[in-house]
Order: C-alpha cells, then structure tokens, then sequence
C-alpha cells in the first residue's frame, strides 16, 4: 500500500468502517476483553474493551518528565503515609465533613493506636495527568490526582500497543506503527506483588484480590493474577461479603480465610462509600488492617491518595519537608502541580469560594471520591458552593484549575456505539510499584503507562464509567 498521511486516512470513511472492523478482532485477539453489561460477572460473553481507533500524538518530554517523576511520587506518597502529624492536620476538617473519609480516618487512627503489625509496604499507584495548553502552543504536564488504591488497567493497556500496532500497519502508517511504545505494567504491578509475598516468607500463604461485587473488568486483573501464578505464587478473589465468615486472625495476628493464610491483600475495591454495603464490610476492612498480611495500600496510604492531602501538598512549603535535602526532586514534582485551592472555613477558603464564583468556567470542584463522574464543573460549581459556602460542609471539597488540553480527533469505538468522529481530550497515568520494609524500600519503580482518552464533550467519568476508552501514546 501507498504512503498515506494520518489525515487522509482520519477522513476516508471506508477505509475508517474496514479498520474499525480489524481493530475490533485485534482487540479481541490480543485480549482487550470485559464482560458485557447485561452479564457483568459471567465469562460466557465477552466483548472487547473500549477503546480509540489511533492513538494519540504525545510530546516526547512531557512523556519522558511522566515516566521520571513517578520514583518521586512513590517515596512521597510512602512519606505522607508515615507521617500521622501531617495526615492529621491535612485531612482534620475533611472528616468532620465527608463521613467517608471520617470513616476512613477511624481505622487508621485505631491502627495508630494500638501499632501496625506488619512493617512491609506494598504500594501501586497511577498518577493521572492532563497536558495543559500553553499560550505558545506547548503543553505542560499537570497532574490530576494519584490513584493509591485500585488503580485500573495495567493488566489491558499492556495489550493496547499490538492492537494499535496493527491498526496503523493496516492503514499503511508503518512508520508510525513502528512507533507505539512497548507497554506491561501487569508485570510490574505482578513484580510488586510477588516481592511483598516473598518478603511475608511464607511458602503456603496466598495473595488475596479483594474485588467487587460486579466484575466487569475481571480480565484487567487476570493478566496481573497470572504473573503471579507463574511464579507458583496462588491467588484468590474475594468480595467483603465473601469474607465476613471465613477471615479470621490467629493469636499472632496472621490473616486466614477459612484455612488459607493471607500474604497480601490487594485492594481492587474499597474506594467508595457504596463498597462498604454494611457495617460488617468496615469491620471486615479494620480486621484485614490490624492483620500481618501486607495491605495493597494500607490505611494510611489509602489516605495519603485523598484529593485534600494533594491539595495540601500544593502548599508551599510542603514537599521541602518530604525532602528536605532534594530541592530537584520538589522541582520536579511540583512542576506537575496545577493550582489547588483549600475550601476550608477561613479568610483563605472565602477567597477560594470568592475566585470559583466569579469564574466558575476557570475550576473543578472535587469531593473527595473516586471512581469518576463526581467532579463538578461549570455553573454546577456556582450552584453547589452557594449552597454550602458558609457552612463547614465547603471542607468536603477541594478547588482545583481547570486543565486545558488540545482537543484531538479520533474514533472511539465501544460496543453497539456509532463510528464518528470525535472531537477528544487524553489523560496520561503512570504506574507506580514500590516496596518497603521497615527503613528500607526494596523496590521502586515506574512500570508502565495508560493513555486513556475521551470525548471533549464528557468533563469527567472513566473507562468503568463508559466515557474513556484505552488509548496508547505516540511519541512526537
Ligand atoms: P476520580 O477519582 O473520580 O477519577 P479525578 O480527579 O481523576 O477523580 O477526576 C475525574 C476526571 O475529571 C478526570 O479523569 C478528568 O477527565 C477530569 N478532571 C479532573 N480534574 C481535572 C482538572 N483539574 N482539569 C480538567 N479536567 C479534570
Ligand atoms: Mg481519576
């Protein structure tokens, strides 16, 4: 086939509807899989995950600059988590306002209380990022928050690049084909995993995925169960419903469910008030903390993820005290910070709330949830701040600037969804693995990336939340 320019190929609908098609089969082929909607917890159908028809144009530094500053990210978010002063002082209105966070803050201070048992942490995160467009038309990189408990879709974006691969080869984009990046943060997300089980030293003791009562996104956490089933090491999937009558803990605290030991405990569940059904789930979430097991995160990094500890990071003066002798590594990080603003009662909060109001187009207002769709945005933010602003509910939120970034055309393609052309908005995440025992971390690393990409029309919402779709970088 001829030389074809990406732009030509953009708008050739023929030849878009015949790509569609292999891509969809290549996805499947490769093993870019979910379960359906109508059967979320049944293999039985399959279809493929959603994802962008191309990939999408990243600059090379702020690629680069993502990957380099992730090592940082994992000693800051251990630090917070080793620092009850600060954890306490940053999140002390916030749990006076949002309950779940005041639950969440009950437990680690009872862990506080009566000391951890297990001096092993294991930590797997993703920091998202948007590029911000600059005036000289480059972009920078902002973070949109870090991701310290169930960060999703290492296991399917190490599948993404032969899809995409194969997608540009068929266009006859061969140079560009050549160009997607190899990917396999399930190998590291595994390689974390393995190492805090052999650290545990116990032969027999499985690692346990807590997981969701609807399961969609199984095969995302396959490809990270199978790295550690190939080193022998067996994995078992429960929900806290599961577990209420068969966890226990033996006299020295060691986690059995029914009579298998527990080496580690994988959160893929857990960040929402609605994962906790009843009071037993959070009796069930303080057992798995108090125990030996090593948690994946334990309370405290759990806490050290929450949107108010990254607006008080924003701080000046704060990340110098998580390095007091590395003004690069502060450089570094806080190059990725965009502005962040406090909501807390006060002179600087009225100020907060005065700026949001007056430019509500300028922001994000964020509660402190995950899991997508609860930003809010626009004249939403007027609305929601005159109903709360003179009282103490305003520490729910945090304010934050609102990222810019250059929309780009592409095809999204999603199960019974329309081939169109749409007008999209990428989030860059970086995967974070490290280990720690005691003083000494035994692991840090970046391993891997996920592009995911939306249409411009969606402000906010997920690939779970069926906005994003899988995307892959293509450096230029
Ligand atoms: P969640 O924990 O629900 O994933 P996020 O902070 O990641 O919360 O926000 C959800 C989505 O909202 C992001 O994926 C992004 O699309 C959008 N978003 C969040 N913060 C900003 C921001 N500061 N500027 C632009 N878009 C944002
Ligand atoms: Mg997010």
């Amino acid at each position: 086939m001829a030389q074809v320019t990406p732009r030509e190929v953009l708008l050739n609908t023929a030849l878009i509807r015949g790509l569609a098609d292999q891509a969809k089969d290549a996805a499947l082929l490769h093993g870019v899989l979910m379960r359906t909607e109508e059967c979320p917890n049944s293999s039985e159908v399959m279809t493929y995950a959603p994802f962008t028809l191309f990939p999408t144009p990243v600059p090379s530094d702020v690629f680069h600059q993502a990957l380099e500053v992730q090592t940082h990210f994992n000693v800051l978010v251990d630090r917070i988590s080793q620092d009850p002063v600060f954890l306490e002082d940053a999140l002390a209105s916030t749990i006076k306002s949002d309950d779940f966070t005041g639950k969440l803050f009950n437990i680690y201070r009872q862990i506080l209380k009566e000391g951890q048992s297990q001096s092993i942490v294991l930590g797997l995160n993703r920091s998202d990022y948007m590029l911000d467009q600059r005036e000289d038309g480059s972009s920078a990189l902002k973070q949109i928050e870090i991701n310290t408990i169930a960060a999703s879709f290492g296991g399917l974006a190490s599948k993404t690049p032969t899809v995409h691969r194969h997608v540009l080869q068929v266009a006859g984009l061969l140079e560009q084909s050549q160009r997607i990046l190899d990917n396999n943060p399930a190998a590291g997300l595994g390689r974390g995993l393995a190492k805090a089980w052999e650290l545990y030293g116990s032969e027999r003791a499985v690692v346990m995925f807590l997981v969701e009562d609807v399961q969609r996104n199984i095969l995302d956490h396959r490809y990270v169960e199978n790295e550690l089933w190939r080193r022998n090491i067996t994995t078992i999937r429960r929900r806290f419903d599961d577990l209420s009558e068969t966890m226990s803990l033996d006299k020295d605290n060691r986690l059995f469910v029914n009579d298998q030991e527990v080496a580690v405990v994988y959160f893929r569940n857990g960040y929402m008030p609605q994962n906790y059904s009843s009071e037993q789930s959070w009796e069930t979430r303080l057992t798995m903390e108090r125990s030996l097991a090593v948690k994946c995160p334990d309370i405290s990094t759990h806490l050290a993820g929450t949107k108010k500890v990254q607006q008080e990071l924003a701080r000046p003066g704060v990340l110098e005290k998580f390095f007091p002798d590395q003004p690069q590594v502060v450089e570094q990080i806080r190059a990725t910070f965009t502005g962040l603003y406090t909501l807390d009662m006060g002179p600087e909060g009225d100020q907060s709330v005065k700026m949001a109001l007056a430019n509500p187009d300028r922001f994000v207002l964020k509660p402190q949830r995950e899991g997508g769709g609860n930003n809010i945005y626009g004249s939403e933010i007027c609305r929601v701040l005159e109903g709360v602003r003179g009282s103490v509910e305003r520490s729910a939120y945090i304010l934050m600037d609102k990222i810019q970034p250059q929309p780009v055309h592409n095809y999204l393609l999603r199960r019974d969804a329309s081939l169109q052309l749409s007008m999209c908005l990428s989030e860059l995440g970086v995967f974070g693995a490290y280990v720690r025992q005691g003083g000494d971390m035994v692991m840090n690393e970046c391993v891997g990336h996920l592009l995911r990409t939306k249409s411009s029309e969606y402000a906010d919402g997920g690939v779970a939340a069926g906005v994003a779709v899988l995307d892959n970088p293509l450096l230029v």
